[in-house]
């Protein structure tokens, strides 16, 4: 199961040939039991944050442009809601599930506790290959959407954005069908819209921006120079490519990165701003390696996981370091880019072998991050300028990073325990102090 990017329209569904492939719900709930261990918590409140609040099963009929009525199903999952209303992405994907969507708002829950976002955690979807729709098709398909959810989503409620198979027309399209039937235009249902229907500047490039943010604050913390830093990227979708480009404008070495199609190597460091992204141009990374001098192609895409780098991202699917190939990383510092990139077995091994793993909740967060930015704007109906929302989210992330190197340094923990343990402890506290009713 693919559990997939934090923020793509572009990346693909993993051909992942992992022979214990595991759900993001029971990463998800391993992970937490894994943390739950260092933090002095109420056994209590971690049983609560091992079921989701509430999962929305709904029935989605879509005319096909052919006239015949195809029925479709969409879920969303709502996690947890004690720090704000939940929030996180909707995703149009063939591989999408009721556990999927769980385990990946069990994420959205810490991802923004981790950051210290007043928001909860949900995430949710259509069971759908949306490059088999017309665009009419997504438009009607996103519409009837909305309307089933309507009674459970909303700024003060649920917040969705886009995800795997979703993009800014997606999330405008789903604004407008709700903000039709409330007879009011509300944007701050849904961030990650274009900037012109309240969407903020900055939004689409976050995700990559604070993957760049974080692994550059692990290479200094770890003692690299970023100046020549080598750096391997797998997947060129939004969070790969921006993450690429960002690190390379900082003077890293980004050495190789890979899409569908396969991967390219330079071992002087490649020309990020010259490789297609999948934006630019869909799995052209290897077309642009055939013809570039000095560019070679790796035999096998994945082979990008295994490279001699002091830096790896995994930008692209779920469940890609694996119990099978964690040994021949030969990383000094994974960043996940992707959403649960990083099966627990392979955590496992990756911590034994002393390569550090900054987790997918800190180091993408700048989606959700930039998503709060969104939902303040929308809600004061003041918009910020790209060098605010930069500014903004250079601070929130390093504060966030402050936060869990402060746990890796006091508990001597690994970087996702630690994470766990910021977020779990606000939440807990959240818990405790609300407390448990009736
Ligand atoms: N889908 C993104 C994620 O996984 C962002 C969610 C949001 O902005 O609400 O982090």
């Amino acid at each position: 199961m693919s559990t997939g990017t934090a923020d793509s329209a572009e990346n693909r569904p993993a051909t992942n040939d992992d022979a214990d492939p595991e759900s993001a719900l029971a990463t998800a709930r391993r992970q937490l039991e894994h943390a739950a261990v260092h933090l002095d918590v109420d056994p209590g409140v971690i049983e609560r944050l091992k079921h989701p609040t509430t999962v929305h099963r709904v029935a989605v009929p879509l005319e096909r442009d052919d006239g015949s009525v195809e029925v479709f199903t969409g879920y969303r999952a709502q996690h947890d809601d004690v720090r704000g209303p939940y929030k996180g992405g909707l995703r149009f994907h063939p591989e999408v599930s009721e556990e999927e969507c769980v385990g990946l708002s069990m994420w959205m829950t810490w991802k923004c506790a981790v950051m210290d976002l007043p928001f909860g955690g949900g995430k949710g979807g259509i069971v759908a290959d949306p490059k088999r729709l017309s665009d009419g098709e997504r438009e009607r398909l996103t519409r009837r959407f909305a309307e089933e959810l309507r009674p459970f989503v909303g700024p003060k409620k649920d917040i969705p954005a886009p995800d795997m198979g979703t993009d800014a027309q997606t999330m405008a399209w789903f604004m407008d069908a709700y903000s039709m039937q409330e007879g009011e235009t509300i944007p701050g249902v849904v961030t990650g819209k274009p900037p012109v229907v309240g969407g903020t500047e900055g939004r689409e490039e976050a995700p990559g921006r604070s993957v760049a943010i974080v692994a550059r604050e692990a290479a200094d913390y770890y003692g690299y120079d970023l100046d020549g830093l080598t750096v391997a990227v797998q997947g060129y979708g939004s969070v790969g490519a921006n993450a690429a480009r960002l690190l390379d404008d900082w003077g890293a070495d980004v050495v190789s990165v890979s899409d569908t199609g396969g991967a390219v190597y330079d071992p002087d460091g490649l020309d990020t701003h010259a490789v297609p992204s999948f934006a630019e141009e869909p799995n052209a990374v290897t077309e642009f390696g055939s013809d570039a001098p000095g560019v070679d192609l790796l035999d096998d895409g994945s082979d990008i996981l295994e490279l001699d780098v002091d830096v790896l991202v995994p930008a692209a699917v779920g469940n890609v370091l694996t119990a099978d190939n964690a040994t021949d990383v030969r990383a000094d510092v994974v960043v996940e880019g992707a959403n649960g990139p990083t099966t627990f077995a392979a955590d496992e091994i990756l911590a034994e072998r002393g390569i550090h793993v900054i987790p997918d909740i800190l180091a993408n967060a700048g989606g959700v991050t930039a998503s709060y930015f969104e939902w303040l704007q929308d809600i004061n109906r003041r918009t910020w300028t790209l060098e605010q929302v930069r500014t903004e989210l250079e601070s929130e992330m390093l504060s966030a990073w402050d936060d869990v190197r402060r746990e890796v340094e006091a508990r001597d923990v690994t970087w996702r325990d630690a994470a766990y343990v910021v977020a779990l402890g606000r939440i807990a506290e959240a818990k405790s102090v609300r407390g448990l009713w009736p």
